[in-house]
């Protein structure tokens, strides 16, 4: 299928993003790295008057040390993020999920801000972002918003954006000293959107978890942080931990059944991803 007609125009400055989003009265849209929204404009999935194209806006794009710890232009694309060293430092997640996204070719292409955008449920980085806190900024004409992830992404495809507003970037909290990062997912094949994935951050007090935040992938319609689960492992061992898992985390996932697997299967894959990464994370810990 080939895609329905619609006006393109390059906007070069944020302003005239802006004024280009605002100026039409039919449904204008952003594209910025293309890689999801060009295949569903092939498959008629949408169907824009406008396509407004950010991608050039260098003001949107890189990464920069804050005090808080990091923040990553909308625009900055996966490949950038899986090599930025200051990205790795700061925040090693970073480092550790980006390999798991696509292939290198759409990984060149793909921003954080489309990946955020898009909201699906299986996507690494909005999965990173709710297990450390992240915050997304959102700008319009009317000014700035600042949302936390938790309540960005709030249905299947479906995030806190009004319309006119484009999402500039993303603030994530640095590394606290001790906190180990690690990331895993089970994918049927290597660049396939994962069934279930887990992004971990955790501090060690000897053989006791002194705290975790977690991001699950693929598990209910948005990212799932577990937060009480999440509490009542801090004072457990990692086995301890991993053996509350089985029970504690069907209370606060809501796995979904597809074509890929059924709702129990990813329940599963979920606890066994949660030992596997706390045991990861403690072994690093103390090799640190
Ligand atoms: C074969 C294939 C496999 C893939 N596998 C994975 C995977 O394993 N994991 C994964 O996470 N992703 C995967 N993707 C998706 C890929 O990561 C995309 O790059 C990403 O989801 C969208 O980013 P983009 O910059 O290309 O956004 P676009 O395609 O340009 O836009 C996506 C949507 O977000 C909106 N948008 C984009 N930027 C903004 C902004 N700054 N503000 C407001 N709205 C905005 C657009 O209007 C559009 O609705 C895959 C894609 C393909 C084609």
């Amino acid at each position: 299928m080939k895609a329905p007609l619609f006006d393109y125009r390059l906007a070069r400055t944020p302003e005239e993003a802006f004024e280009l989003l605002s100026g039409t009265e039919g449904d204008a849209r952003v594209i910025a790295g293309g890689q999801s929204l060009v295949a569903s404009l092939n498959l008629r999935l949408s169907a824009p008057d406008l396509l407004v194209d950010i991608g050039r806006i260098a003001a949107w794009k890189g990464i920069t040390r804050t005090e808080r710890g990091l923040l990553i232009g909308a625009l900055t694309t996966h490949a950038e993020i899986e090599h930025s060293s200051l990205a790795a430092e700061r925040v090693h997640l970073l480092a550790a999920a980006a390999p798991f996204i696509a292939h290198p070719g759409i990984r060149n292409a793909g921003t954080i801000g489309g990946s955020s955008c898009l909201a699906d449920p299986a996507a690494e980085w909005p999965a990173c972002l709710v297990a450390l806190g992240a915050e997304m900024i959102l700008e319009s004409p009317a000014g700035e918003r600042v949302v936390p992830a938790r309540a960005f992404f709030r249905d299947v495809y479906e995030t806190a954006l009004e319309p006119g507003e484009i999402l500039t970037a993303i603030e994530i909290p640095a590394q606290e000293p001790g906190e180990v990062h690690v990331f895993d997912e089970f994918a049927r094949r290597p660049g396939d959107f994962a069934m279930a994935g887990l992004a971990l951050a955790a501090r060690f007090d000897g053989p006791r978890i002194a705290s975790l935040k977690l991001g699950f992938l693929g598990l209910g319609p948005t990212p799932l942080g577990a937060e009480t689960f999440a509490a009542s492992c801090i004072g457990m061992t990692v086995d301890e931990a991993g053996a509350a898992a089985a029970g504690a985390l069907a209370e606060e996932l809501e796995p979904a059944e597809d074509h890929h697997a059924s709702a129990d299967y990813r329940l599963r894959l979920a606890e066994v991803l949660t030992r596997r990464l706390l045991s990861r994370a403690a072994e690093r810990a103390e090799t640190a």
